[in-house]
């Protein structure tokens, strides 16, 4: 796993355990097929970064044998392309596809560091640090409209 990664996952486990608040997954797919190419696959929770370690997902789920190894990304984690994705972007074993497919986009990806393409129908909606305290500002400072009020009150007195 690269650092990156491994630090932002760290950091997104950290915030949600912290603030107890779990990531959401809203939006809807756009079928657009853009996941099924330059995709990281991961084993065990960690990001696949060497041939190897492709190799031994594979010796454990034949299902795997369907990816290709393109090239390591710019933190060095394997990406990979999809031997069932056709020209035209379309799974041609929709039925059969894996369940890291089904579940795409998962929670647990997020929770690893991960994150979606610009163009991707979904997105990860997470409570920061910052809402928290924006929340807690807000309650604490008063409608403009209720000081009127009490400021009128004052003065009818
Ligand atoms: S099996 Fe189908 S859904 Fe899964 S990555 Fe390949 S083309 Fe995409
Ligand atoms: S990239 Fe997002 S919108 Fe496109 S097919 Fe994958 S999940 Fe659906």
């Amino acid at each position: 796993m690269s650092p990156h990664h491994y630090f932002t996952g760290l950091f997104r486990r950290f915030r949600t355990f912290v603030l107890k608040r779990e990531v959401e997954i809203i939006g809807q797919c756009r079928l657009c097929g853009n996941c099924c190419h330059d995709i990281l696959l991961h084993d065990g929770g960690r990001f696949i970064k060497r041939e190897k370690q492709f190799k031994k997902l594979c010796k454990g789920n034949s299902a795997f044998t369907r990816f290709r190894i393109i090239k390591p990304d710019d933190e060095g984690l394997l990406t990979f392309s999809c031997s069932f994705q056709d020209k035209n972007n379309i799974c041609t074993s929709y039925e059969d596809r894996l369940s890291l497919c089904k579940e795409y986009p998962s929670k647990g990806f997020y929770y690893r560091g991960g994150g979606l393409g610009t163009d991707c129908g979904f997105s990860y909606k997470a409570v920061t640090f910052r809402d928290i305290y924006m929340r807690r500002r807000r309650s604490r400072i008063p409608e403009f409209s209720e000081v009127l009020r009490q400021e009128q009150e004052q003065t009818d007195k």
